[in-house]
């Protein structure tokens, strides 16, 4: 890759000019070229945002400019913030991250409020989370309902150390970590309520492309995307207590497809959640 701009003629820029150099490179790829650079460079030197605002002539030191530089240069490749910096906020916690994870979207902030409508402050349930990723899910649950306990499965186990340093991290006790696919590593279990957010994109959607950067197998669902979601629906009320809950995140064209599954598979009082922009996200089923 080519690159310009003066940090490479100058190993020692002043902040204000590492951000402008940044800005310039980064006016392509993203949408936000300053806040992205201001983030990167305030996480490069470890400071506050507002430290740059107030430091503008301050001199880098040549190794800061350089770690700058590559953070720059990843982004301007199209590399998500998240996995630059390693933290995505999610349900105002900051999560760590990493490209074995899917990055947290505010769209699941709809799953977890609807599942809290469904679990009293004073439950002292046991939910699964399946397919945990980077937590986002349990943990969120575990944190507003710690009478609770979480049990979340993922099939990497390089996710479920993610997800278990999270758990550490914030000093969220109420979570146990399963390596598994989907109900598998929880037979024999019942659980109050069960939530996922599994891949829904089908193999050849374009927005995959959009996405390369993060894990395949977190996103594509097959031919029609929905071959996660049709496992399942025909599993998870085996892990369910009778008149259990199952909360179930999906793409925003797929509530007939996904509604006609549960029916097929017998879910009772199935419903469609719309997310804070309107779209179709979320379905909820009370075991069969
Ligand atoms: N909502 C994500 C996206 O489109 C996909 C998440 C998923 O497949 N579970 O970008």
């Amino acid at each position: 890759m080519v690159r310009e701009g003066p940090l490479s003629l100058n190993e020692k820029p002043s902040i204000d000019a590492a951000i402008a150099s940044a800005v310039s490179q980064l006016q392509d790829s993203s949408e936000s070229p300053r806040l992205d650079a201001e983030l990167l460079l305030a996480r490069t030197l470890d400071v506050q945002r507002s430290y740059l605002f107030a430091h503008p002539n301050d001199e880098m030191d040549s190794a800061a400019a350089e770690r700058f530089d590559n953070a720059v240069v990843q982004r301007a490749d199209g590399m998500p913030m998240a996995y630059i910096t390693g933290i995505k906020e999610f349900w105002s916690m900051p999560l760590i991250v990493s490209p074995v994870t899917l990055i947290p979207r505010p769209d699941t902030e709809t799953l977890i409020e609807q599942a809290l409508g469904r679990i009293p402050r004073n439950a002292e349930w046991e939910i699964a989370d399946l397919g945990t990723g980077s937590g986002a899910i349990a943990l969120a649950l575990a944190k507003e309902r710690p009478l609770c306990q979480l049990t979340a499965t993922d099939r990497s186990e390089d996710a479920l150390a993610i997800a278990a340093q999270n758990a550490r991290e914030l000093g969220i006790p109420n979570i146990e970590f399963v390596a598994g696919n989907w109900t598998e590593p929880l037979a024999g279990r019942a659980f109050d309520v069960v939530v996922s957010n599994p891949p829904y994109i089908a193999s050849d959607d374009p927005h995959l492309m959009s996405l390369r950067f993060e894990p395949l197998d977190a996103l594509d669902a097959g031919d029609d995307g929905l071959d996660a979601i049709r496992n399942l629906a025909s599993t998870a009320a085996t892990i369910l207590k009778p008149s259990g809950s199952f909360l179930l995140e999906h793409g925003d064209a797929q509530e007939e497809p996904v509604a006609a599954i549960l029916q097929d598979n017998g879910w009772q009082d199935i419903g469609l959640i719309r997310d804070i922009e309107g779209r179709p996200r979320v379905t909820a089923a009370i075991r069969p």
